[in-house]
């Protein structure tokens, strides 16, 4: 089916791009058209040569994604819908964690920040019963193109500057390890200086734990923030909650995250979704510091967000606060996630597709 496309040039790494284009240092050129100078067509790529561009022209189309709607949330944060040449569509939202703030004189005191997440398949095949990309069941993966130009559409549309680094969740649709060499293709193309220059350290990729693909990003050895959707302290629980640790239990994840390369300075985050009346008591925290002994971990507590027929309920205050005090009371660093996007259902892991039919294809 995808044949029937023209391919992306956002699919190509520099360097593949440079076995394709010669000279070699016209890869760099165009990298800084796309990613840079935000040119829509290889028209306006004035320093190539006419016939290249001509050329460029009939192969490859530049982004392979359309904005098909967009909502706003009232903290700010703006959940896009994107469709693909083939007529699925998937979700990248958009979250603006600080304000740019200037003093009288006009300098600025503190500029903004930005984090976009990103999905990297449309639908997902691990099933987690407590997350809606699970029930549209797995469509396909998203190619390195895919996944890279949901933040240049973003960072256009918005009209972020070019220059301007924003950080990357793989947080939106989809498992970015059952996915993972596209994942790989798309951190390098994102982290390349002629282009969005988003370092590997800037992106952070959430897992259901696929402990083989930990193991092989760990390879890989880009210098990634690797985030483990932990969820619960014992397998009985984790294997009702997500399906995934039948096949990789709690042991053999923590395993692969103990042999995982990280900067010295940053920590594994461990996400734990509270769902009420089902993991957020304290025999549960107690438990979770155990598990992570040993390990450099920041925990982030995740409010579960209930959705209409959804079988969990969001968990009271009080008690993910007595969770999170329990965790820094033994010397585990503990944040609650800020739920961004909760009234159009932007928040990370809760983007669904109101409308189907655009997701069924055609
Ligand atoms: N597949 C990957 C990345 C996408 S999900 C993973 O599971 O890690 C990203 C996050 O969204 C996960 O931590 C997930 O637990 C969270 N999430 C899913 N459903 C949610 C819900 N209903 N409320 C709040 N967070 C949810
Ligand atoms: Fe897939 Fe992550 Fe949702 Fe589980 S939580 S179904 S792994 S997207």
């Amino acid at each position: 089916m995808q044949d029937m496309y023209k391919k992306s040039i956002m699919d190509l790494t520099k360097d593949e791009l440079s076995s394709v284009v010669k000279p070699s240092f016209r890869a760099k050129q165009i990298y800084k058209w796309i990613y840079t100078s935000y040119v829509d067509s290889f028209e306006e790529m004035k320093n190539l040569p006419k016939d290249l561009r001509k050329e460029l022209d009939e192969k490859f189309l530049i982004s392979p994604l359309k904005i098909l709607a967009k909502e706003q949330s009232v903290d700010g944060s703006i959940k896009y819908l994107f469709g693909l040449q083939n007529g699925l569509s998937m979700e990248a939202v958009l979250l603006p964690m600080k304000k740019e703030i200037r003093d009288e004189d006009g300098n600025v005191v503190q500029s903004s920040k930005y984090t976009i997440c990103i999905s990297s398949q449309v639908g997902c095949k691990m099933g987690c019963a407590f997350c809606l990309t699970a029930k549209e069941g797995f469509k396909q993966n998203l190619t390195a193109g895919e996944i890279v130009a949901q933040v240049l559409e973003i960072k256009k549309d918005i009209g972020i500057a070019p220059n301007k680094r924003v950080n990357v969740v793989y947080m939106g649709m989809g498992e970015p390890l059952d996915n993972l060499d596209n994942v790989i293709k798309a951190v390098k193309i994102f982290s390349d200086p002629d282009g969005l220059s988003i370092s590997p350290r800037r992106q952070t990729i959430s897992t259901s734990g696929l402990a083989h693909n930990i193991k092989r990003l760990g390879e890989s050895n880009l210098g990634v923030l690797l985030a483990i959707s932990l969820h619960a302290v014992d397998d009985d629980m984790r294997e009702k909650l997500m399906p995934i640790n039948k096949a990789y239990n709690i042991a053999s994840v923590l395993d692969a995250v103990r042999n995982f390369p990280i900067d010295q300075r940053k920590r594994v985050m461990f996400e734990y979704l509270v769902i009420k009346d089902l993991n957020d008591d304290i025999k549960s925290a107690k438990k979770l510091v155990k598990l992570l002994h040993g390990i450099k971990a920041k925990v982030n507590l995740i409010y579960f967000n209930p959705y209409p027929n959804s079988p969990f309920q969001r968990p009271s205050e009080k008690d993910v606060l007595k969770f999170q005090a329990y965790l820094r009371e033994h010397g585990v660093t503990c944040t609650i996630r800020e739920s961004k996007g909760l009234d159009i259902s932007a928040a990370c892991g809760q983007l669904y597709e109101k409308n189907s039919n655009t997701t069924k294809g055609k």
